[in-house]
């Protein structure tokens, strides 16, 4: 079983309904240790609060850290569960891999992560489309300057209470296609969540806000001209009725959210391609009429349908800045199954058995 040393608050937080996502935490949190010749250890819950670290500590130097997001929802019958949580800890190891970073045990980082959500439980929000973000992370904790392979990190998991993403309903977001910075390159560490790839994008989408729009549409870094994806969200497009999405092609970031939405799609036999996408065929296809609808997919907004793509001067409006048919679709059954109000038909929930 679980040898997790527990230390309690004797403070806790009281919870607001202004939840303020990424900004308020849960009352606790998990970190475990890893040492060269001892492996990962010390597992441990303590109240939520500062680390205290070396200023030579190398993940501050080098960027050795990697992270995941995925979220705990409460179903109407009060049960807390989770969505396909495993895959984000195998996916925590595909990142581990890029980025020399030494393997966890999945099980264990799950078993972990439910520890703690039993102990915070009550941060579940039980308002209607909420959830609880769960932010798993590793950084690089070698005192030492000089860049290397780190010989001790430290795994963290942090809870954060986050509002309906669309308190106001789906509204359809703005998209800037970036042609003069990249993201990723093949070779590159744009299949693994590590920061680095974010910190490299911040130019860009603060070029894309200070223009109005909501997020970066990235090209590839070699020929700038296929579709890789969006800042935190993989991207579909809908063209005479067929769905198409880019093809996983080592720079792109494998999402669950993707992955899930594919399934439904082939679930409901709906003519569905994964293959390379030259931007022009969507500037094409925008100009003969037969784009219909363009979505974002990621654990945050699940869904989130784009209403306005702008490239090279030119302002694409797609399906009058409304949400599609098959994006709408899409969101509901998706969020359906995570709150339980849906059957779970490919075993893609988690729940907590309350003990
Ligand atoms: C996290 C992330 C996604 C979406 O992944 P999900 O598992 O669906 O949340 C897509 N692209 C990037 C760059 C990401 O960081």
């Amino acid at each position: 079983m679980s040898n997790i040393k527990i230390e309690l608050t004797k403070n806790p937080k009281p919870k607001s309904k202004n939840f303020n996502f990424g900004k308020n935490f849960t009352d606790h949190m998990f970190i475990m240790d890893y040492d060269e010749g001892i492996g990962w250890h010390n597992q441990i819950i303590k109240p939520y609060g500062p680390l205290t670290i070396d200023p030579s500590c190398s993940c501050l130097h080098y960027g050795q850290e990697i992270f995941e997001g995925l979220k705990a929802y409460r179903t109407k019958d009060n049960v807390i569960q989770l969505f396909r949580p495993l895959e984000n800890f195998k996916r925590m190891n595909a990142s581990c891999d890029r980025m020399c970073i030494p393997f966890i045990d999945e099980k264990i980082a799950l078993n972990a992560l439910i520890t703690l959500l039993k102990i915070d439980s009550e941060w579940v929000p039980y308002e209607e489309g909420a959830t609880l973000y769960i932010r798993p992370f590793i950084i690089a904790t070698e005192n030492a300057l000089g860049v290397h392979r780190s010989n001790s990190y430290k795994f963290i998991i942090i809870m954060s209470p986050s509002g309906a993403y669309y308190a106001n309903g789906l509204s359809p977001i703005k998209i800037f296609v970036e042609k003069d910075y990249v993201r990723a390159v093949p070779g590159g560490t744009g299949t693994a969540k590590t920061g680095g790839n974010y910190a490299a994008s911040i130019k860009s989408q603060n070029i894309a806000k200070k223009a109005g729009y909501n997020e970066v549409l990235w090209l590839d870094g070699i020929h700038r001209k296929y579709i890789e994806e969006v800042g935190a969200m993989n991207i579909f497009f809908r063209i005479n009725d067929k769905i198409i999405t880019p093809k996983l092609n080592g720079s792109i970031l494998c999402g669950i959210t993707r992955d899930s939405i594919i399934q439904l799609v082939k679930d409901w036999n709906l003519p569905f391609e994964e293959r390379k996408i030259d931007v022009d065929e969507i500037l094409n296809a925008y100009d003969n009429n037969t784009l219909q609808e363009v979505w974002g997919t990621g654990t945050a907004a699940v869904v989130s349908p784009v209403g306005t793509l702008g490239y090279n001067n030119k302002i694409l409006n797609i399906n009058n800045n409304k949400i599609g048919d098959i994006s709408k679709k899409l969101y509901d059954n998706l969020t359906g199954i995570q709150f339980g109000k849906l059957p779970d038909q490919h075993n893609w929930i988690l729940k907590l058995e309350n003990d």
